[in-house]
């Protein structure tokens, strides 16, 4: 059983025991480290995690065929941070150790970092054309370091130094960090207190001296399965009776009493078929979510950033949504970036490209695509210091950010999928394709202009399907409409900040209106 981190660095090679030696962590030896790609993926080699898929254990969860492609698109973001042309996007000076971090890891110090965010996140999805997971710890990480100061400023407690000294260990070592807000919720109408089964909102089942024990789970969580560390945090606003609901605190993702279960996508095991390549769309990169059950887990003092501070519940969910709102501003718009680019293809590979219903569909999937891209640049641009230090996002605009990702995918899908034509659901299967009988006819009748191959026409209708059916569109379409909370969470943000009084004392201002005349 092995449960280190190991970061090879040329010739200093430490470890790390991340795994359930969780007092070992402030003894641990200290080097600054931008993890390459080679050594997170090493790194996730050495992690004791248990991870169910079809009833099943997965004894290597790495190289497993459903799981790699979603590691790969995390290993994107210690590649791309390799790469000198993007240092200045994919890597920051830390505020808390004044080293370079990678940019997953930055408390962001400047709406400068706020736009560079955004930025990087519409970089990744345009290679990786996949949601690349990283990017909820990082906004947990975000809105942890500002409430935790602000709890403790109201309460005299200890949270903040806790989560600096923590996070200083994530920047240290490069961590790649599950953020875990949403809990199963059970009865909608209830409280986490009044739940028939008190487990539905994970909670504290034991207090020591030394830490508490905690029980529940976390449904939907992204990049779980690829993460070194867990970051939980309460999913609503909580009211005195809820006190043992309200806990925030990190643990590794292998520690005594964490089990996943894989989440199922649409058209997943075709990566199990023999060969799988055209048929899956994006053969190399995807994504993730998992059920983590968490059954009886000790958290250590140090690793807790609140603890029954109901009030600071509610502060802590609108900072982290606010923070993940933004966040689609950047990464839904890569993946439409390929999105766009692929109905384009499509649009050239049918020879209908130079109709002008076509190009003007494009220019519309732009023209959605880009407002998304605007509102998450807006929001960044808009933002402002915390107490504590960091940056946080204009959050009214943050909040119409996500009000918009939650209808303009759709639209760029039901535009990319006008534009690729019935083919691409009704194909016929690689096999078929490969198949020395059947691939003549498949090749001649699935032919679009002559001068571009079966094949790639082929390769280019199952990419579209890939974002708008398959595998991608959990990230793409539903994850747009449930991911950082459902529309409404947004619409109820957006009334508290909308500001209405004001805008009735303008136009009552300029239509000259007089309430004292009755
Ligand atoms: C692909 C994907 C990835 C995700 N990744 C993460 C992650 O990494 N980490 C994480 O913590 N979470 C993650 N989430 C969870 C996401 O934040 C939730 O899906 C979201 O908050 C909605 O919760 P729900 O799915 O339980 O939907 P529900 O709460 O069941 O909502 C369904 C509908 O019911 C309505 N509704 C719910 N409660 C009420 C109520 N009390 N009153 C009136 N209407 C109500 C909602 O508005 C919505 O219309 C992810 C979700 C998806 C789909
Ligand atoms: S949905 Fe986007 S912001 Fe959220 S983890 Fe995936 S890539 Fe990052």
């Amino acid at each position: 059983m092995q449960n280190s981190i190991v970061l090879g660095l040329g010739k200093d090679i430490a470890i790390y025991n991340i795994g359930r030696q969780l007092n070992d962590i402030n003894e641990r030896k200290d080097i600054m480290a931008l993890m390459t790609r080679d050594q997170y993926i090493e790194s996730l080699r050495k992690l004791d995690l248990k991870v169910y898929m079809f009833g099943k254990l997965v004894e290597n969860t790495v190289d497993h065929p459903i799981i790699r492609p979603s590691m790969n698109s995390v290993s994107m973001t210690y590649a791309f941070a390799e790469k000198p042309e993007y240092e200045d996007l994919m890597t920051a000076t830390s505020n808390l150790t004044g080293e370079k971090v990678n940019r997953f890891t930055h408390l962001h110090q400047s709406t400068d970092d706020l736009r560079k965010k955004v930025k990087m996140l519409r970089l990744l999805g345009q290679n990786t054309a996949a949601c690349f997971q990283r990017c909820v710890g990082m906004d947990a990480g975000n809105a942890l370091f500002s409430t935790t100061y602000d709890t403790d400023k109201a309460y005299g407690t200890d949270y903040h130094q806790n989560f600096r000294k923590y996070w200083e260990f994530v920047q240290k070592n490069d961590l790649t960090v599950d953020g875990a807000m949403t809990d199963p919720k059970g009865d909608r109408g209830l409280s986490p207190s009044q739940q028939a089964d008190k487990d539905l909102y994970l909670r504290i089942v034991e207090r020591r001296p030394d830490g508490v024990v905690v029980k529940g789970a976390k449904v939907h969580q992204t990049g779980m399965v690829n993460s070194h560390e867990v970051l939980v945090m309460p999913t609503i606003a909580m009211r005195p009776e809820d006190k043992d609901w309200a806990i925030a605190f990190a643990v590794p993702t292998d520690a005594e009493g964490i089990f996943m279960i894989y989440g199922r996508q649409s058209c997943d095991t075709r990566k199990l078929e023999e060969g799988a390549d055209i048929d899956v769309g994006n053969k190399n990169f995807g994504g993730h979510e998992a059920l983590v059950i968490f059954d009886n887990v000790f958290v250590p003092n140090e690793r807790i950033f609140l603890n029954g501070e109901t009030d600071f519940a509610g502060e802590l969910v609108e900072r982290f949504a606010g923070y993940h709102r933004q966040s689609y501003g950047g990464c839904k718009v890569g993946v439409g970036d390929v999105l766009i680019g692929a109905a384009a293809l499509a649009a050239d590979y049918n020879g209908a490209a130079k109709a002008s219903h076509i190009k003007d569909k494009l220019i519309e999937m732009t023209h959605l695509n880009e407002t998304l891209y605007s509102c998450g640049i807006a929001c960044s641009a808009e933002g402002y210091p915390t107490e504590a230090g960091n940056y946080q996002i204009d959050l009214l605009l943050a909040n119409v950010c996500k009000q918009n990702v939650t209808r303009f995918p759709y639209e760029i899908a039901r535009l990319a999928e006008d534009i690729a034509g019935g083919i691409m659901v009704t194909m016929p299967s690689e096999q078929d394709f490969r198949d020395p009988n059947l691939g003549p006819y498949i090749d001649k009748y699935l032919k679009g202009v002559a001068s571009v191959s079966t094949e790639n026409r082929m390769r280019i209708l199952r990419l579209i399907e890939n974002i708008t059916l398959g595998t991608a569109a959990v990230g793409y379409r539903t994850e747009s409409m449930h991911g950082a909370g459902s529309p409404q969470a947004q619409r109820i943000m957006i009334a508290r900040q909308g500001n209405l009084g004001h805008k009735k004392e303008l136009a009552k201002a300029i239509a000259r209106i007089d309430e004292s005349k009755k």
